[in-house]
């Protein structure tokens, strides 16, 4: 039998001796409806993937030409927010102002089959920045869960995948170009302007709009994925090992199941075998079903979780590397996400689980596990570390996260974590100054480069101490 087949009958075999628990909405913010401005113009609704933050703005701009979006920057109604594909758990994008999406900046620009460079539309989401990578012969070092999400959104939150050797996307970023709230066009790297590429490269849509990305990439290749069940102990203390001997390793704890899950990706030159038919969000479906079904009878819900563990087969596929590194993610979720020092990962992970089986029954999403290399930019998670360990939380979206998340977000408080820019978190701008070197020297530069304020929404102005 399958694992899903599995735990399908397990959930259905306990339907008729509970009822369903009762984990609903109350409480969740409801999106506003279409709605007329005083000038009689429609106000069309915003939202972002998990539906948990929206907006009505003023406008919804979708500029073609940096002519265009200069003009617009200075005379569109503010606050002005860039959006990319809205996959931000936090307040980044909504404004009553404008909302500015630059998805007509798409496409590969310019490329250098020698130096394995290319420059691309910032609006390139990147799954098709993928495709048309792999159609030049090169590839991204790493990759998120995911490959919904535009480069210019991504490399502004610092998205990562997951690697100790490897960085977050923003670190592949060797250039880019920044349309200024005043207009001016403003291209910058290591080499040029160099400030303002150590600031920009993650800067939450807070310095202007960034129209075009220069990536530094890997030759494509092939890459081999295995994914198994071992003992939650066991692979907790492999994990160092793990990590250390795979190109890219994580795993997942799963709540109220005596083993975890371990995924490896490495470059190989075996024969293709393509992945199958995605599983994951079937699963996560029938574990919550386990959840809400047997929430009175936990050792049976511990029981089939562990029988479903132990029935699961070592997967493995073998293909291009843009086939093997994305997932989808069809069950909505809101997440937060904190990058931790790298040698607390393992002892955190077991608090974070101590506390989710002790105190939060209701839990049922995995909880991911990476490691992500250091860099220089200012604003980077990574900053100024040799390597992060990160812990993931996640609450389906039609049930509150906030409680749950401040629980688990309270053991990270100790060890100084910073917070993913795009996940729910509920730092302040002084606990960000502490935890960020060059915050200062951020905020100085983004006075500079916006003086009036255009780019800030409330939840900027707070990120940042201007409220
Ligand atoms: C299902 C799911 C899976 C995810 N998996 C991962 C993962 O594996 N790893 C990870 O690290 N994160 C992950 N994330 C988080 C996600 O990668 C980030 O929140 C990312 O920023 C979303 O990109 P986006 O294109 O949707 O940008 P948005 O969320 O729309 O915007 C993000 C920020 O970028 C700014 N921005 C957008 N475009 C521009 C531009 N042209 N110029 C300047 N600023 C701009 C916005 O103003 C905002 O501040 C996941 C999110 C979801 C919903």
């Amino acid at each position: 039998m399958k694992r899903r087949d599995f735990l399908g009958a397990g959930a259905l075999i306990a339907a008729p001796l509970a009822g369903c628990d009762d984990h609903g909405a109350a409480g969740m913010p409801k999106p506003p409806a279409v709605a007329v401005g005083p000038d009689g113009k429609r106000l069309l609704p915003w939202q972002n993937w998990s539906g948990y933050q929206h907006c009505l703005p003023q406008d919804r701009l979708t500029p073609a030409s940096e002519d265009e979006l200069a003009t617009l920057l200075k005379s569109a109604p503010a606050p002005i927010r860039p959006v990319g594909a809205g996959h931000s758990f936090t307040s980044l994008v909504p404004t009553d102002g404008s909302i500015l999406s630059l998805r007509r900046f798409e496409g590969l620009i310019a490329h250098d089959a020698t130096a394995l460079t290319a420059t691309v539309g910032a609006g390139t989401k990147l799954g098709a920045l993928a495709e048309l990578l792999q159609g030049i012969g090169q590839a991204l070092p790493n990759m998120p869960d995911i490959d919904e999400q535009t480069i210019a959104g991504a490399i502004s939150t610092a998205t990562h995948g997951t690697g100790q050797k490897l960085g977050a996307l923003h670190s592949q970023v060797i250039g880019l170009r920044l349309v200024t709230p005043r207009g001016d066009v403003l291209d910058c790297s290591r080499q040029q302007n160099a400030d303002l590429f150590d600031a920009a490269r993650v800067s939450l849509g807070s310095l202007g709009v960034i129209t075009q990305v220069r990536l530094q990439n890997v030759a494509t290749h092939k890459l081999k994925r295995r994914v198994w069940f071992e003992k939650f102990d066991t692979l907790v203390e492999r994990f160092d090992e793990l990590a250390a001997q795979h190109h890219s390793f994580e795993m997942y704890y799963l709540p109220f199941c005596d083993s975890a899950m371990a995924i490896s990706i490495d470059p190989t030159d075996e024969p293709v075998s393509p992945r199958g038919p995605e599983q994951d969000n079937d699963a996560v479906m029938q574990v919550k079903m386990l959840r809400d079904y047997l929430s009175f009878w936990p050792w049976m819900r511990r029981r089939l979780m562990n029988l479903a563990a132990d029935d699961f087969p070592v997967e493995e596929a073998v293909d291009q590397w843009n086939l093997v590194f994305p997932s989808s993610r069809d069950v909505r979720f809101n997440e937060m996400e904190y990058h931790l020092p790298r040698e607390q990962l393992m002892a955190t992970l077991r608090q974070v689980r101590e506390r989710v089986e002790s105190r939060h029954h209701e839990e049922f999403f995995p909880v991911e596990v990476r490691t992500v290399k250091g860099d220089d930019a200012w604003l980077s998670p990574f900053y100024g570390h040799e390597e992060s360990g990160s812990i993931a939380v996640h609450r389906y979206h039609l049930e509150d996260p906030l409680p749950y998340f401040a629980d688990i977000e309270s053991l990270y408080q100790p060890l100084g974590g910073r917070p993913h820019w795009g996940k729910m978190n509920t730092l302040t701008a002084a606990d960000f100054a502490q935890r960020y070197p060059r915050w200062g020297d951020f905020l100085a530069l983004r006075a500079q480069l916006d003086p009036e304020g255009r780019m800030l929404n409330p939840y900027l102005k707070r990120v940042f101490g201007l409220e």
